[in-house]
């Protein structure tokens, strides 16, 4: 049962436990959502082997309620920005060029929306665009206010996402009224530019933008930097460290993708979604979580079954009880 609003309110983010939350989210959770992963955010040791030698900075933000990692390669930075748990841990990855910055994803809650528009605004660079990796809710919520604080920003997505949120968004939010009060979107920020496939160069750095179907979400989008060599796989990819989220019966297809991430050479730093930057063999961790996943759903009558098996078969990871959510939206779908 969920509490009203006002009691939601009260409780400020640092008083609302893990437990708390989950009990709150789990009501508001529905396939359109895209979810979190833990993250600890503790500075991954790989990113050491990496060469965008990236550190953490900016220290004397000391009242930011999310966090920052910073991977310099040249004269391209990327900006990470972690939100805390009551943000699904999801990740606005900022790349500053030699004049001008692009950010990825707009995060769940208006406020973390802020704390990127107001990091953005200390590199001292115009956004030039706002790009939304998939039409999972905690990616876009936050939009609303970055195109309040960047209103010359155009805001792309892939063909089709556009029509998702403008046929559930507003539904999405709407779920997440009674748990998050003001601090979701009022309104739901529609991208108004189709992203090309393939290489793009944007403030001299060159991308080549991919569309994947069928993974953790419908539709979803990858970049890479070729030059460099950066992947940013948003939630095609999750944590070595952590449970990943399986919504959908999407096992075989998502596997599939993986592997053809896997073939792409050279490509040491990965971003992803809802966690710190990974080194490649999270893809092989990533299919080997989802091809499990996929045999323990094939075996299992029940969301139950399902979310016990799975949490015994990876008994390391973090953040477990997000496999009961995964395990709820996933018998929830037609089978
Ligand atoms: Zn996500």
């Amino acid at each position: 049962m969920l509490p009203g609003n006002s009691h939601v309110r009260r409780l400020s983010q640092a008083a609302l436990s893990r437990s708390q939350f989950l009990q709150l989210a789990a009501g508001a959770l529905v396939p359109f959502v895209g979810l979190p992963l833990s993250a600890a955010a503790a500075k991954n040791p790989e990113l050491a082997q990496n060469d965008g030698a990236p550190e953490t900075e900016d220290e004397a933000a000391s009242d930011r309620m999310g966090a920052i990692l910073v991977s310099q390669f040249g004269p391209v930075k990327i900006h990470s920005y972690l939100s805390p748990l009551d943000g699904f841990h999801v990740n606005s990855q900022m790349i500053e060029g030699p004049t001008a910055v692009v950010i990825f994803d707009g995060q769940l809650l208006l406020p973390y929306a802020d704390e990127v528009a107001s990091y953005v605004q200390t590199l001292g660079k115009p956004v030039d665009r706002i790009i939304l990796s998939h039409a999972h809710t905690d990616h876009w919520s936050g939009l609303q206010v970055l195109t309040e604080r960047f209103p010359d920003a155009r805001v792309f997505a892939l063909d089709g996402v556009a029509g998702q949120l403008r046929a559930r968004g507003q539904a999405r939010l709407d779920s997440f009224r009674p748990i998050y009060g003001d601090r979701i979107a009022t309104k739901v920020t529609i991208p108004t530019e189709t992203i090309a496939e393939g290489l793009q160069r944007i403030d001299g750095i060159t991308y080549d933008f991919r569309r994947f179907v069928d993974a953790e979400s419908d539709l979803q989008l990858a970049a890479l930097l070729p030059e460099q060599k950066v992947l940013m796989a948003f939630d095609l990819v999750f944590s070595p460290n952590e449970h990943a989220f399986t919504l959908v019966d999407h096992f075989d297809h998502w596997m599939t993708i993986l592997e053809q991430l896997k073939v792409l050479q050279g490509y040491d730093t990965i971003t992803i979604g809802h966690d710190t930057p990974v080194h490649r063999s999270s893809i092989d961790s990533t299919i080997s979580y989802v091809k499990r996943a996929k045999e323990i759903h094939a075996a299992s009558a029940d969301a139950k079954t399902y979310s016990e098996s799975l949490k015994a078969a990876f008994p390391d990871l973090q953040h477990a009880e997000w496999v009961d959510l995964s395990a709820r939206l996933l018998y929830a779908a037609p089978r």
